[in-house]
C-alpha cells in the first residue's frame, strides 16, 4: 500500500508521523530553482513570499492513526499530499549489538528531526 504523497480525506494506511509532501517539494523547488538560476535563496523567497507562496514555512507534521481520515496541510490545503515519515516508522524491532552500535556512533552523528 502506498504511504507516499495521500490526499486529505483518504483513509490513513499506517499510523505514524507524516509530513506534507507539497511542503517538501516547494522546498526542494526552491533549492534547484536557486542553483539553476544563481538567485540567492533569500532573494528568491522574498520574491515567492510576496505572491503567497509562503516558502518560509517549515515542512508540515503530523501524527495520523490507521483508519483516520488525512487532513490539509493548513499551508497546501488542497494541494497537500500526505507521505509517511519513514525514520520513524522502521524501529529496530531488535537491539543493535553493542560492538555494532560502538561502530556507528563513531562513523556519524544520529540524524536531526526535521
Ligand atoms: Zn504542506
Amino acid at each position: 500500500m502506498s504511504t507516499t504523497n495521500l490526499r486529505p480525506n483518504t483513509i490513513v494506511p499506517t499510523s505514524g508521523t507524516y509530513y506534507c509532501f507539497a511542503c517538501q517539494f516547494k522546498r526542494d523547488a526552491l533549492t534547484t530553482l536557486t542553483k539553476q538560476s544563481g538567485v540567492s535563496v533569500s532573494e528568491l523567497k522574498g520574491a515567492l513570499n510576496a505572491h503567497g507562496y509562503g516558502l518560509n514555512k517549515p515542512t508540515t507534521r503530523k501524527r495520523f492513526n490507521t483508519g483516520e481520515r488525512f487532513d490539509q496541510c493548513p499551508v497546501c490545503k488542497e494541494a497537500t499530499g500526505w507521505s509517511l515519515d519513514m525514520q520513524e516508522a522502521v524501529r529496530p524491532s531488535a537491539p543493535l549489538k553493542l560492538a555494532e552500535k560502538k561502530k556507528e556512533l563513531l562513523m556519524e552523528c544520529p540524524p536531526v528531526p526535521g
